[in-house]
C-alpha cells in the first residue's frame, strides 16, 4: 500500500526568532494559519480520494515550530486529527509534526503521545555551534541531543532535518552533524541545501557579499557523500531540497533549488563509484551491468557521468541486468 502525507504548513506567527534564512517575519512570507474546522475539511476531502488510490496517509504538521504555537490551537489541530485517525484508521494511520528542538520536554512529549502523534521532527539545521549561532537559531547542538533522546525513549519515530550551505557553514561540518544524526539513530532525514530568499537575513548578508553559500556542483558532492552515509547507516533520506514552489522561486535570490537534486545526487555517487572501479581495473573501455531502473542516473543528467568519464578516458556500454547496482568489467 502506497504512504503518503497530508501536509498541513502551521506557521509560527509571532515567533520570537530571527533565523537568518527565515522568511516568515516578512510579511508576505507568513502564510495564514489554518483553523481545527479547516483541517477537517482538508482531510474529510481527501479521504475518499485516498480509499480510491488504495493510499494510507500520514498527516503532517509542518512549520518548524508545531509544539511551540500556542497551546489550546495545537491541541485543537490535534483534535481534528484525532477525530481522522480514529474513524478512518484504514486511511489516517498517524499523525507527525515538524519543531524546534528547544520545543520539546517531557510534558509536550505527553501532550503529544495522548493525541496520536507517531513521529516529530526536529528543524535541527546543523550541529555545529558556531553555525546555529552565526545563524541566528537561538538553540544548541546539545538542545537538539536533548530532544532526539526524549523522543526516542519515549518510543516515537525521530525526524532530524538539516541544511547545508548556511552562513559560516562548510562542507566538513555538514558531514560532522551528519554522523552526530547517526549517532543520534535518526528514523528519518531530510536534507535542504540552502536557498537565499529576499527579505531574509541571509538575503542582506548575500547582497553584502558578507555570504557565500556551496555552489551548485559542491552542494551535489555533498548531498551524495551525505546520501552515502544515512544509506550505509540504513536511515532513509525522505526529502531532499525544497518542494517547488512559485513563491520560492520569485523570492530566490541565490542558493541551491532543483527539482531533480536528489536525482542528480544520486546520479554523482553513481559517477564516483564507475570512476573509482574503472581506476581500479586498469584500461578504457568497459561493460557496466545494472538494472534498466539506474540507467539514466548512470548516463547522468543530459549525459553528464558519460561525457565526463569520456573526458577522462573510459568508454563503456550498458547491459541490463535485473536487480543489479552496478557491476563493471573491463573488455
Ligand atoms: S525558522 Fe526560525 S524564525 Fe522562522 S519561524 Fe522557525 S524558529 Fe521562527
Amino acid at each position: 500500500m502506497k504512504q503518503t502525507n497530508i501536509s498541513v504548513f502551521v506557521p509560527h506567527n509571532g515567533c520570537p526568532h530571527r533565523c537568518t534564512f527565515c522568511d516568515q517575519r516578512s510579511i508576505s512570507g507568513v502564510p495564514k494559519a489554518p483553523t481545527a474546522d479547516e483541517v477537517r475539511h482538508t482531510l474529510g476531502e481527501q479521504l475518499p480520494h485516498l480509499r480510491e488510490r488504495g493510499m494510507t496517509a500520514e498527516i503532517a504538521f509542518f512549520g518548524g515550530s508545531f509544539t511551540g504555537i500556542d497551546r489550546s490551537y495545537m491541541i485543537s489541530l490535534l483534535d481534528a486529527a484525532g477525530e481522522f485517525t480514529s474513524s478512518a484508521p484504514d486511511v489516517y494511520t498517524g499523525v507527525r509534526c515538524s519543531t524546534r528542538p528547544d520545543f520539546i520536554n517531557g510534558e509536550i512529549l505527553d501532550i503529544l503521545r495522548e493525541y496520536g502523534m507517531t513521529a516529530i521532527e526536529l528543524g535541527a539545521q546543523s550541529m555545529n555551534a558556531r553555525v546555529l549561532e552565526m545563524n541566528e537559531r537561538g538553540h544548541s547542538p546539545e538542545d537538539v541531543e536533548n530532544a532526539a533522546r526524549l523522543i526516542k525513549a519515549r518510543g516515537f519515530s525521530l525526524g532530524l532535518q538539516m541544511m547545508t550551505g548556511l552562513y559560516g557553514d562548510t562542507p566538513e561540518y555538514c558531514t560532522d552533524t551528519a554522523r552526530r544524526f547517526i549517532e543520534l539513530k535518526a528514523d528519518t532525514v531530510r536534507i535542504y541545501p540552502t536557498v537565499i530568499l529576499e527579505g531574509t537575513k541571509l538575503g542582506e548578508l548575500y547582497k553584502s557579499g558578507e555570504y557565500r553559500t556551496f555552489t551548485f556542483d559542491e552542494t551535489i558532492d555533498l548531498c551524495a557523500e551525505l546520501l552515502t552515509m544515512f544509506g550505509e547507516a540504513g536511515i532513509p533520506v525522505i526529502r531532499m531540497g525544497l518542494h517547488a514552489s512559485k513563491e520560492v522561486e520569485a523570492k530566490m535570490l541565490g542558493g541551491v533549488y532543483h527539482p531533480a537534486l536528489r536525482e542528480i545526487a544520486e546520479s554523482r555517487i553513481f559517477y564516483n563509484d564507475m570512476l573509482r572501479e574503472m581506476r581500479a581495473l586498469g584500461g578504457n573501455r568497459f561493460i557496466v551491468r545494472t538494472d534498466k531502473a539506474n540507467i539514466s542516473k548512470i548516463m547522468g543528467q543530459k549525459k553528464e557521468n558519460k561525457r565526463k568519464l569520456e573526458e577522462l578516458g573510459f568508454t563503456f556500454r550498458i547491459e541490463e541486468e535485473k536487480g543489479t547496482r552496478l557491476k563493471i568489467y573491463a573488455l
